[in-house]
């Protein structure tokens, strides 16, 4: 059952929204994520500030062009960014990714701020019944550790949280650079400015605080998120493996862009999803990838370095080879790209 909390509904100022937060609310937008949460009792706001009404005035709602890069409003629906045809055609990675996850009434309804802070499909998370969930109640221990964790993480976990961040969205935005713009009020009698946070260091590994998840805190609002114009952004792709061709979350997925020049890779992006405690970027394939051809070999190499430090349940084994084959196709992919 549902615990009883208030409703706001934000129509004018989201400054002045933000400003009446208590440390029980929280943001609701598209709600795709927050009222499963709700339902199911894992989460229990004492207020709710919708502020879906934003979308409709000023940027919350827009993508518009900068300077060869891109500006994402929070409130922008992942369908409207996956069919948007500056995103298909110069930041395909973002496309496809977005295209791959969920189901096209939950992309309808899935905001862009909602998806970067979405929380883990970790199934003893999300069950109230199950006592050990230091994600869920601090300092209670993980029962996915000696439990059954085939979706779990094999990179960036600890002893304390094994659970994998679910968006095909933020991998993407890693392999992209995107930085995620937030509001928030940052010194004594300040009013509210604004901070950026490279979307890379946006998550955080669990180590012995699974409950932290993100660099911002309950004050902080997501207003927008700015893909920068990059040599590599156009020759990308996004590969996901799951157990369903829809509606389900990867067992291993890469995000890759490439910049060829010359015959050779200048510079390259590895994202990783599926497998890690974050949207994980991989800079060792990155390293093994710049300065040469880009052959199928290479790419092997690449793969093989990204999961040298992969660290496997005994049933979530399968990943590793399973990702490496995800960077490998993802990075043929991006090759031949035109
Ligand atoms: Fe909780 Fe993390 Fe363990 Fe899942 S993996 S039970 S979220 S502590």
């Amino acid at each position: 059952m549902t615990a009883p909390f208030t409703y706001v509904r934000v129509t004018g100022d989201a400054d002045a929204a933000l400003d009446t937060a208590t440390p029980g609310s929280q943001l609701l937008a598209g709600g795709t994520n927050l009222l499963d949460m709700m339902r199911l009792g894992v989460v229990s706001p004492t207020r709710l500030l919708d502020i879906s009404r934003l979308a409709s005035s000023g940027p919350w709602g827009r993508v518009e062009e900068t300077d060869g890069g891109l500006s994402i409003g929070a409130l922008v629906r992942n369908s409207d960014l996956a069919y948007h045809p500056v995103v298909r055609a110069r930041f395909p990675v973002l496309s496809q990714a977005l295209l791959s996850g969920a189901s096209p009434q939950l992309r309808n309804m899935a905001t862009t701020a909602g998806n970067v802070m979405q929380r883990t499909r970790c199934p003893y998370f999300r069950d109230i019944g199950v006592p050990a969930c230091n994600k869920r109640n601090p300092g209670s221990g993980c029962a996915a550790w000696d439990g059954f964790a085939r979706p779990h993480a094999i990179l960036g976990g600890s002893r304390d949280c094994i659970a994998v961040h679910p968006s095909d969205m933020c991998v993407a935005l890693v392999a992209l650079d995107a930085i995620v713009h937030v509001r928030g009020h940052y010194g004594a009698g300040e009013g509210l400015t604004e901070r950026q946070i490279a979307i890379a260091d946006f998550h955080l590994v669990p180590g012995s605080t699974p409950s932290r998840e993100t660099t911002i805190g309950p004050g902080e609002l997501i207003t927008r998120v700015v893909l920068p114009a990059t040599p590599f952004a156009a020759r990308s792709a996004y590969v996901k493996a799951r157990d369903r061709a829809s509606y389900a979350f990867a067992l291993a997925s890469a995000g890759v862009a490439l910049h060829l020049e010359g015959g050779k890779i200048r510079d390259a992006r590895v994202a990783l999803g599926g497998v890690a405690t974050k949207p994980w970027r991989s800079h060792e394939a990155e390293r093994v990838l710049a300065g040469h051809e880009p052959t199928g070999a290479l790419f092997e190499r690449a793969a093989d370095a990204a999961l040298a430090d992969a660290q496997p349940r005994p049933d979530n084994r399968f990943k590793v080879p399973l990702a490496k084959a995800t960077i490998v196709r993802a990075l043929t992919r991006a090759r031949e790209a035109t």
